[in-house]
């Protein structure tokens, strides 16, 4: 089913009571989810995730705007009567329950023509519990499970309703690095088998781009990007989505450009095809952008006007197949510049300096006031 997210507002009153001012969580949040998808909600910390998730769970009420399940209007719609399963970071199961009971709970408050006899309750139990491969440990208490192996019977919970919308909000931030992992590939495959539409809120970058089949990049209740992973990152619309994707960080560097050339300081590093105009800009390079040129040999030799970048050699970490050329230069953003290269490429310092040509596809012009991207 999809879900239809329109012009949605939520404002809360100061936590602090001294400030009279609201706190806009959400704001005017624009989106439709696809039906079937797993879609990653992704952005910093207080930047409205969770309360976007409890807009659709209906457990916070918009100020205003609307929500769609299919064509539904859902907006007034009580949290119990939405058909939505819901999983968060802290499984929240109840310990005194083994996993049976755990999984049975949603069902045995079914009323009415919806009522299950006990035998249909342990079949669909079992059923779901099965999805995710909990089915051996039923009659274990919460206590005596890996969190990882918790945070499963949370999903068969959220899911033995059959519901129409799966809603994970930092499902995975409790698990060791591990285990996060792997359930992050459960996770997929569950969604894959039940073709539930689902939501997965995360902070973690990495986590939305290797399962999702669209993101959803947030800051300040606002969306700021959104579209299939590697689009978002080979694409980015502005220099906050540009900074948010990517491990190491794009590297960052004041520039200018003057007559369809981007300079760094002195170094002409880039040329484009289309004139943006003489401004200020932010030049974004991403770690795999460099290409360590060999055909220099210092400033006093370099007669050619080919674009580089040179910047301060300061250190070569090598890191098995990968290696990180760190470096500066006084344009830089950062504290050092990180340019990942193969290992085994040679990498020359005359004068204590590197030369870098930057490929095209890695090079992003940011413009310096607004932070939108020019190229
Ligand atoms: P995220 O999940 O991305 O970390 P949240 O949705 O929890 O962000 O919060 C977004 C913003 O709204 C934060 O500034 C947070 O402090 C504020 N906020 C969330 N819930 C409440 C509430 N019940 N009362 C006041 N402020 C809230
Ligand atoms: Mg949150």
């Amino acid at each position: 089913m999809k879900i239809v997210l329109e012009h949605l507002t939520k404002k809360f009153p100061n936590r602090n009571k001294k400030i009279k001012e609201y706190v806009i969580a959400v704001n005017d949040f624009d989106y439709e989810i696809p039906d079937g998808k797993l879609v990653g909600l992704l952005g910093p910390s207080g930047c409205g995730k969770s309360t976007v998730l409890n807009l659709i769970s209906g457990l916070e009420k918009p100020t205003q705007g609307k929500i769609y399940f299919g064509d539904d209007d859902v907006t007034e719609l009580p949290a119990e009567n939405r058909g939505v399963g819901l999983v968060f970071q802290n499984y929240a199961l109840y310990p005194h329950l083994n996993v049976r009971e755990n999984i049975r709970f949603p069902l045995e408050n079914l009323r009415g023509k919806d009522k299950l006899t006990r035998d249909e309750m342990d079949r669909k139990v079992f059923e779901t519990a099965k999805l995710v491969q909990i089915e051996g440990l039923l009659d274990r208490k919460p206590s005596e499970m890996s969190g990882g192996q918790q945070q499963r019977v949370a999903i068969a919970r959220a899911l033995v309703k059959k519901p129409k919308v799966l809603l994970l909000d930092e499902p995975l931030s409790n698990l060791d690095a591990r285990l996060r992992l792997q359930t992050r590939e459960e996770l997929k495959r569950i969604q894959v088998e039940t073709g539930i539409t689902t939501i997965f809120v995360t902070h973690d970058q990495e986590e939305a781009m290797s399962i999702c089949d669209t993101i959803v990049v947030m800051q300040d209740g606002r969306i700021m990007q959104q579209g299939n992973p590697q689009d978002v990152y080979d694409k980015p619309d502005n220099l906050f989505v540009a900074k948010f994707l990517g491990t190491p960080q794009i590297n960052v560097f004041k520039g200018v450009v003057r007559a369809g050339s981007v300079f760094i300081g002195t170094d002409r590093v880039y040329r484009m095809e289309e004139d943006l105009g003489d401004r200020d800009v932010y030049v974004g390079i991403r770690p795999e952008g460099f290409i360590p040129d060999d055909s220099w040999n210092g400033r006093s030799e370099a007669s050619d006007d080919k674009e580089r970048l040179i910047c301060e050699f300061r250190k070569l970490e090598v890191m098995g197949r990968d290696s990180s050329v760190l470096c500066a230069n006084e344009f830089f953003e950062g504290t050092m510049i990180r340019a990942i290269v193969a290992s085994g490429t040679g990498i020359k310092t005359p004068g204590g300096e590197v030369a870098f040509t930057i490929k095209p596809n890695k090079i992003h012009i940011f413009d310096a006031k607004t932070g939108k991207v020019l190229h």
